[in-house]
């Protein structure tokens, strides 16, 4: 079977770097399964589908006519949406709301899970999520559960935004962030937890170069 990698853990725990980084270090596909669910949330906002109307939304994902395209060394990888590049838009807090409330929903979930699977190709894939391990790619040989502190993490995310010249607040980030994790860990549809067989990276006071250096050798690089 082709080869994957799989990096689940909380959101702002670095794994958006660590996976893009060690896609292209080991030369292997890359799965961003966040985007999946934050493009779901973007098309049903446009098409004026509620983030409670389960059928309609599972609906809405398994319609999703997006495509993901390489870029450059460093930038993100190009999201295209109906022919639209939305790669910044899935980005805005409201967007990661909204995808944290239509991850709840199981067939939301369901209707995603092939096209997730599919990612799965030579020469290998290294996936991004939080049930890639436990749910998505259960056969996984390698499977790397990426923490750091809500602090920290809140922390992280207040440098990026007011790099980006955000008014932010830190307590409100910290808020926030609590609160997805809330909502990841206690749902009853894949709820964000380590699989058994996977192995903790605490990322808290490391640098991205540290982490990823752990990784490597957890996929024996
Ligand atoms: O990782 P990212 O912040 O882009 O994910 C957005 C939201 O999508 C998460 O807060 C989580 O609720 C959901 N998600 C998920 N399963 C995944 C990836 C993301 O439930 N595999």
């Amino acid at each position: 079977a082709v080869p994957v990698v799989t990096v689940d853990g909380p959101g702002g725990a670095g794994k958006g770097t660590v996976t893009q980084m060690l896609a292209r270090k080991l030369g292997w596909h890359l799965l961003d399964s966040g985007a999946l669910y934050r493009l779901t949330a973007l098309a049903a906002s446009r098409q004026g589908v509620a983030l409670d109307d389960e059928d309609a939304l599972a609906d809405v994902a398994a319609r999703l006519n997006v495509t993901f395209e390489p870029t450059p060394e460093g930038e993100p990888v190009r999201v295209i949406l109906d022919g639209e590049d939305v790669t910044r838009e899935i980005r805005t807090e409201k967007t990661g709301d909204g995808a944290s409330r239509v991850a709840v929903i199981q067939p939301v979930r369901d209707a995603l899970l092939q096209r997730q699977r599919d990612f799965r190709k030579a020469p290998g894939l290294v996936a991004d999520g939080r049930d890639m391990g436990t749910v998505v790619f259960p056969d996984a040989p390698v499977k790397i559960f990426l923490t750091a502190s809500a602090e920290e993490r809140a922390q992280r995310r207040y440098l990026q935004l007011k790099g980006s010249g955000a008014d932010v607040n830190i307590d409100q980030l910290l808020d926030e962030i609590r609160a997805r994790d809330e909502r990841d860990m206690n749902r009853s549809a894949a709820p964000l937890k380590p699989a058994e067989d996977a192995q903790v990276i605490d990322s808290t006071g490391l640098s991205i170069d540290e982490v990823l250096m752990k990784a490597m050798a957890l996929v024996g690089q």
